[in-house]
């Protein structure tokens, strides 16, 4: 979720944090299933370039009403209606990222199946420093889309 608050204090409403949080939760159901099963691949084909793509693409058709009833309850109706091409871009955003920084994590994450049974992403940065990664884009992501945000409504008050 960290480089997720990155994009969006970049992206703003051109990325919705919804639906991106929606396809790291959906991306992350086989291996889920997988652990509490004890049964079939753990990271398996939800983890390829390939199937990021389905994923992605399911979850962009599911996120847009998902995120807009999200936003319903959250009472954020200023961020409606949560257009097709955000929910999409947002959805694959979240998908080939995930697949990005599982491959580096897991070495059982094989990202170019079936066109290479290996992963060459694995340990190209160390785990310690891909955590520093995610903790520090949380950090300035969300300081920065928090002060854009009040930017922005100070703007809207003022011109009121
Ligand atoms: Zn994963």
């Amino acid at each position: 979720m960290g480089p997720g608050l990155a994009i969006k204090a970049v992206m703003q409403r051109r990325f919705s944090l919804l639906v991106f949080g929606w396809s790291q939760v959906v991306i992350d159901l086989q291996p889920l299933i997988a652990m509490t099963t004890g049964r079939g691949e753990l990271h398996g084909f939800s983890h390829t370039l390939l199937g990021a793509t389905l994923i992605g693409l399911l979850c962009g058709l599911s996120g847009k009403h998902l995120a807009e009833w999200g936003l319903r309850l959250l009472r954020e109706p200023r961020h409606m209606p949560v257009r097709w091409r955000v929910a999409f871009g947002s959805a694959f955003i979240g998908t080939y990222s995930h697949v990005l920084v599982d491959s580096i994590m897991h070495v059982d994450v094989l990202p170019f199946y079936p066109f290479n049974p290996a992963n060459p992403l694995h340990a190209l940065i160390s785990i310690d420093a891909l955590h520093v990664v995610c903790l520090a884009t949380a950090a300035a992501g969300g300081l920065a889309w928090y002060a854009v945000d009040r930017a922005i409504r100070h703007k809207g008050s003022e011109a009121e």
